[in-house]
């Protein structure tokens, strides 16, 4: 990149974080691509920048404002609680874990209790943390390893990322915390030579969000499961992207027919409010006590004042149903396109593979346009928009990516 290019971007991004006009550099850290608009307000499925212009949100902050932008429920609850109590830490109880942790279990147990019992956390890594601690604190030592599958993603921390499956993001991190291993996507045989003695748990998603929108078969979740008890291993799911009925079901594995060991979410329980849980079922939750883990934050009033709106928000609209019929409807809308070869994930988590463009060139023309969503892989556009989506607009955003692709030349370039 040339020094005038590398001003330019700087330019952009300053421009974008609002930083003031004297500063030289951007003052935010450049982990992130610099972003080409600063949204000031949103509203159900739509957002806006600060020039008032109106975008259609088909991403949902990767998969997290499941019940739209601002959610008046939602907002109302935290701000009532933010007038009540902000926070005490865990050592004292408060007034909403017991019902948002008794409303998880429901839903892990599809309407049931499932008669598990959670930890909350900050964000999906921290409930993926908590997991891999679990489960080695269930096997013992010299039992720690979780297995994990090719192209997951489970997360930045450091064991998180030695947890996610692609090897590219952990070169420049080594060395990694060890007790990870890896094993190909769908494929229980390759599960199955990747175990030893070491092998504490095997750790999976039902849909690998990050890793492209791959779907697991129910043939590979059901036999991860029967290995799991043969061999007497937790069966943990990674629910951070696909739970709370982002799938067109309370949670991915109900797709399939088992019941895991241990569930981690997080991104829709707080409809934006970072809150994330590590579910787990009272036989593997035996295995903590007291002192074996904390966080100062995780559960706090404010936090688990907004997940408890939106467990009642979601099961009053049955959220699951409604992503169902509007991840049918999105569905049935790309595959007509003529420059679509095909649409995987299920309910409202969606790749869409296109015929010979740059999807995350396509994502950039979009947001110039007023669309939100992005390029999952070279080839496919990620879509997982707000499961209160309306038809009017799925088909104003559909609208925005045909002109897109009509104005496109396929390998991204512009006609
Ligand atoms: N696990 C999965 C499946 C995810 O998709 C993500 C984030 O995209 C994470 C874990 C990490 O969650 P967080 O970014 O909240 O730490």
């Amino acid at each position: 990149m040339t020094t005038t290019e590398s001003q330019s971007i700087q330019a952009i991004h300053r421009n974008a974080v609002g930083a003031p006009d004297d500063m030289e550099r951007c003052p935010i850290a450049s982990t992130y691509g610099p972003p080409r608009v600063q949204f000031v307000r949103g509203e159900g499925s739509y957002l806006f920048d600060r020039f008032d212009t109106k975008y259609v949100d088909f991403l949902s902050g990767l998969a997290v404002t499941s019940l739209g932008h601002s959610n008046p429920e939602v907002a109302a609850a935290i701000s009532a609680q933010a007038l009540r109590l902000q926070h005490v830490s865990n050592l004292f109880a408060t007034e909403h874990n017991g019902v948002v942790a008794s409303a998880l279990d429901r839903a892990i147990g599809d309407g049931s209790p499932a008669g598990g019992q959670t930890f909350f956390s900050n964000s999906g890594a921290e409930a993926n943390e908590a997991a891999i601690k679990l489960a080695r604190k269930w096997g013992g030592r010299g039992r720690h390893t979780v297995l994990c599958a090719f192209r997951s993603f489970h997360g930045r921390t450091l064991a998180t990322l030695h947890a996610t499956g692609q090897p590219e993001k952990w070169e420049a991190f080594q060395p990694l915390p060890e007790g990870f291993k890896h094993a190909a996507w769908n494929d229980v045989a390759d599960f199955e030579r990747q175990l030893d003695d070491t092998v504490a748990a095997i750790f999976v998603e039902p849909v690998q969000g990050e890793g492209g929108v791959n779907p697991a078969t129910k043939e590979f979740f059901q036999g991860i499961r029967a290995l799991c008890d043969e061999r007497g291993l937790l069966m943990m799911v990674d629910e951070v992207q696909t739970g709370l009925g982002r799938t067109g079901r309370w949670f991915g594995f109900q797709h399939f027919d088992v019941k895991p060991d241990v569930v981690t979410m997080a991104k829709a329980l707080g409809n934006g409010m970072p809150i994330g849980a590590c579910w787990s079922s009272a036989e593997a939750s035996a295995s903590w006590s007291g002192g074996d883990h904390a966080t100062t934050y995780g559960g706090q009033p404010l936090a688990t004042s907004a997940a408890r709106a939106v467990l009642e928000i979601m099961e009053r609209i049955d959220a699951p149903a409604l992503s169902a019929k509007a991840g049918a409807k999105l569905t049935d809308a790309v595959m007509e396109l003529p420059q679509v070869s095909g649409v995987r994930g299920l309910g409202m988590l969606l790749a869409v593979e296109l015929v010979g463009y740059n999807a995350p060139a396509v994502a950039a023309r979009c947001l110039e346009k007023g669309l939100v969503l992005n390029g999952v892989t070279p080839t496919a556009l990620r879509m997982a928009p707000a499961l209160t989506i309306t038809d009017d607009q799925i088909d104003e955003g559909i609208a925005i990516l045909v002109d897109v692709l009509e104005e496109m030349a396929p390998n991204g370039s512009t006609e």
